[in-house]
């Protein structure tokens, strides 16, 4: 048996997704081609696009689909800086969280070196992992110029759902640009765009049950974005490159399943109980707080996240010490230290996440195997 509870890393693919999938991948056009196969395969780009936008409360014209999430973050701040540089208004401070994903915090850190004049501020959390909203309002009443502002909707590693639409209200009254990465929050948790008034906002199709290596920037209208690849003209001149089409269909057909029915926090806590059940030391990052009901972020103090990812994985458990990283090296969470944990509390902690297509026993399954790691490791310290 093989219980696979790492759905934050990656979802496995819908049979929804792979049906339009190897549809797309048995015609053979190129959507910028006028005859009728480049029109059939134009035709899935623009069904897909369509069920993207009516899936998050978009118009189907500000999607633009891109090669994932990571290239939809990079969009959304590279494009919105260049984009304001050349129309003469400077941005001077870029904001993100303290919790951001990588794709962000590396990308904003890179701006910061190269861009005149911008400066790279973090708003911190709460011990309970949610965007302190105080803090952020003071980093915008601080500075002079304009801000452009990303802000994540929920957090991949704790599940925590942040304040975005309070936050991007904030900005707002700041005359603020704003992005959000809503990669974790897509088929989790609602997601409306008109509800966010954010200017940009980002979405990967791996995480919901579609294909790796396909994802989605929306951008409000009259946004200012600079493309970042030039070329045939692709996505109405805003990402160019021959487009994935069956990946595309396929994203398409995933988030309507995605968001068809979102899950309920029920699974996770029965779960929770009864991990807590088992083990009375054991932490759960961001408890307290709203978080998405398929995310666990547990420490149980005994045992380090490796030796515990390695013995699920013997016992036939695949979860993650932390945020997976490329290179599959563990380091210390930024996530868990933004959030004021001890790092040899944080050094203990994995995350659980499962989705569309995990079975109660296999939670239930789940929670004997950690158990029983538990209390063979409370007996060798005893
Ligand atoms: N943003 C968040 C919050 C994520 O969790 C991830 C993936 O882990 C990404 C962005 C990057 O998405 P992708 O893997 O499609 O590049």
């Amino acid at each position: 048996m093989h219980v696979y509870l790492d759905y934050n890393a990656t979802a496995p693919l819908r049979p929804e997704a792979r049906a339009a999938m190897l549809a797309a991948l048995e015609a053979p056009g190129n959507a910028m081609s006028v005859h009728g196969p480049g029109r059939a395969a134009r035709a899935s780009i623009e069904k897909a696009r369509r069920q993207v936008a009516a899936a998050v409360g978009a118009q189907a014209d500000d999607v633009i689909f891109t090669g994932g999430g990571t290239e939809a973050n990079t969009l959304a701040l590279r494009g919105a800086l260049q984009a304001a540089s050349a129309a003469g208004e400077r941005i001077t401070r870029l904001i993100v969280s303290a919790v951001e994903h990588d794709s962000i915090r590396a990308t904003a850190a890179a701006c910061g070196e190269s861009v005149a004049g911008l400066r790279v501020l973090t708003a911190p959390v709460t011990r309970t992992g949610k965007l302190d909203l105080a803090e952020f309002k003071r980093l915008l009443d601080e500075g002079k110029g304009r801000a452009l502002v990303s802000l994540m909707a929920a957090n991949n590693e704790t599940g925590v759902i942040q304040p975005v639409a309070e936050a991007a209200a904030i900005a707002k009254a700041h005359h603020a640009l704003v992005h959000c990465d809503a990669v974790q929050a897509l088929g989790k948790t609602p997601v409306n765009i008109a509800g966010l008034s954010a200017d940009y906002v980002s979405f990967s199709a791996h995480k919901i049950g579609g294909p790796q290596g396909v994802g989605a920037l929306i951008v409000r209208q009259g946004a200012p974005l600079a493309p970042q690849m030039l070329g045939g003209g692709q996505e109405f001149g805003r990402r160019a490159g021959t487009h994935n089409v069956a990946a595309i269909a396929a994203f398409g057909a995933a988030v309507e399943a995605a968001t068809h029915a979102l899950p309920t926090s029920a699974a996770r806590t029965e779960l929770e109980r009864r991990l807590k059940a088992a083990c009375m030391d054991a932490e759960i990052f961001g408890e307290a707080e709203h978080r998405l009901a398929n995310t666990i972020c547990i420490a149980s103090p005994t045992i380090p996240s490796e030796n515990m990812v390695i013995a699920l994985d013997l016992d036939g458990f695949a979860v993650s010490a932390g945020a997976a990283c490329s290179s599959g090296k563990v380091t210390q969470s930024h996530v868990l230290t933004a959030m004021g944990v001890a790092p040899q509390v944080a050094a203990s902690a994995i995350r659980v996440s499962f989705g569309w297509n995990t079975q109660e026993q296999e939670l239930s399954a789940f929670a004997d195997a950690w158990s029983r790691i538990v209390k063979r490791a409370q007996a060798r310290a005893a």
